[in-house]
């Protein structure tokens, strides 16, 4: 058996699969997830419903460490950031949005990013590794914790989405893993609408996630043509446009015919003029599709601008007209560079921009 297995590494299955690997019964397994994620108690001695046999076992050949904080930052909005050290070169950011009716947590879900998008900050940084389990579960244990849910007991965080640093279906596996652990009744139990991963077209990872999981899903479409496309999203170039809409049509399917969130980054002159609004609305149409504007949030570098508030509110009302369910996302944490795209991290090792396959591996 492993000798450290870092237990927030694991989900119901496989929390099951340790405790009978090491001769005990499997609802063992229940009874520690919850200490972990409902209780919060990362201490075997605090966990007082097993043994002191079981407890000294656990200590001997398991921790539960998740990631540490570095640092929090707190908007004049009230948006709060983390930056959590994953190891001793790496750092990644966390981020809790509130609002009225709900609790917003944007996990990450690599070390940087591989897929350099023309707009976005985390691109800038370079990619160095995907997360483990530990580390993106870890993300949730840790902000429920600061915001004190493991003393209130009320639920403060009540929907996650994936939309931190990263590419969530270039990390498939433990991606899957940490919002099964979302999702678990025994962990988070939040329900699958309020669990969202976002991804920036990974086309054959959409198809394998509509066999292995039922969260809501957001695209990043931001163009509709693959000329601009390719420029803003390269991956666009392996996955272009009619696979992806495709992707997400069948992704809907296997859902029950739930909507896809599609979200769009307003980028002045560049995307949003109202001829981009028609086609948009041509392209999204017969869909259980949904829109999300996304003003440009700016950073150090970009030779981007964010789009007039006009300008979207016009680009929307053609969308609504067409019938299209469209919100825009308003900017929050922005002084605090929380906002979607800017968070940054530290990525320590940039070397490793390469170009990717469809599911992460260098080519
Ligand atoms: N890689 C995933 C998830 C991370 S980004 C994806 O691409 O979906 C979350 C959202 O923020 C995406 O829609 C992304 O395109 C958008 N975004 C990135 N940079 C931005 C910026 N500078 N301003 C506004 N939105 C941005």
């Amino acid at each position: 058996m492993n000798k450290h297995v870092n237990l927030l590494d694991l989900d119901r299955q496989s929390m099951e699969v340790f405790f009978t690997d090491m001769g005990e019964k499997s609802f063992r397994a229940s009874q520690v997830l919850k200490w972990i994620h409902q209780q919060g108690v990362i201490e075997f001695d605090g966990m007082t419903n097993l043994s002191l046999s079981l407890r000294k076992k656990l200590s001997e050949t398991a921790c539960i460490t998740p990631p540490e904080i570095v640092s929090e930052h707190i908007s004049n909005d009230g948006t709060l950031k983390w930056l959590l050290r994953v190891d001793s070169n790496n750092c990644i950011e966390t981020v809790f949005i509130p609002e009225k009716e709900r609790g917003t947590l944007c996990v990450s879900s690599q070390v940087g990013c591989p897929l350099d998008c023309s707009f976005c900050a985390t691109a800038k940084q370079g990619f160095n590794r995907n997360l483990t389990v530990a580390e993106i579960i870890g993300q949730v244990w840790v902000a429920n914790n600061a915001l004190g849910r493991y003393q209130k007991k009320e639920r403060i965080i009540s929907n996650v989405v994936m939309m931190g640093m990263g590419e969530p279906l270039l990390n498939f596996d433990n991606v899957i893993k940490a919002m099964n652990l979302m999702m678990d009744d025994l962990a988070y139990g939040l329900s699958r609408k309020r669990v969202t991963l976002s991804t920036a077209g990974v086309v054959p990872g959409i198809e394998k996630l509509g066999n292995v999981s039922n969260v809501s899903l957001a695209v990043s479409l931001h163009a509709t043509n693959d000329k601009l496309r390719d420029e803003l999203v390269p991956l666009n170039k392996k996955y272009p446009i009619d696979q992806l809409i495709a992707a997400s049509r069948q992704y809907s399917k296997t859902q029950s015919g739930d909507p896809i969130t599609f979200e769009y980054v307003m980028l002045d002159g560049i995307n949003d003029s109202e001829k981009d609004a028609h086609e948009l609305a041509e392209l999204l149409k017969d869909f259980p599709a949904k829109v999300n504007l996304i003003p440009f949030n700016t950073f150090p570098g970009t030779e981007y601008q964010r789009s007039k508030t006009e300008r979207i509110d016009r680009f929307r009302y053609i969308l609504v007209n067409a019938g299209i369910l469209t919100m825009t996302r308003k900017t929050r944490g922005e002084d605090i560079d929380a906002a979607c795209g800017q968070l940054v991290g530290k990525v320590l090792s940039r070397a490793k921009r390469n170009k990717v396959n469809n599911m992460g591996n260098r080519i």
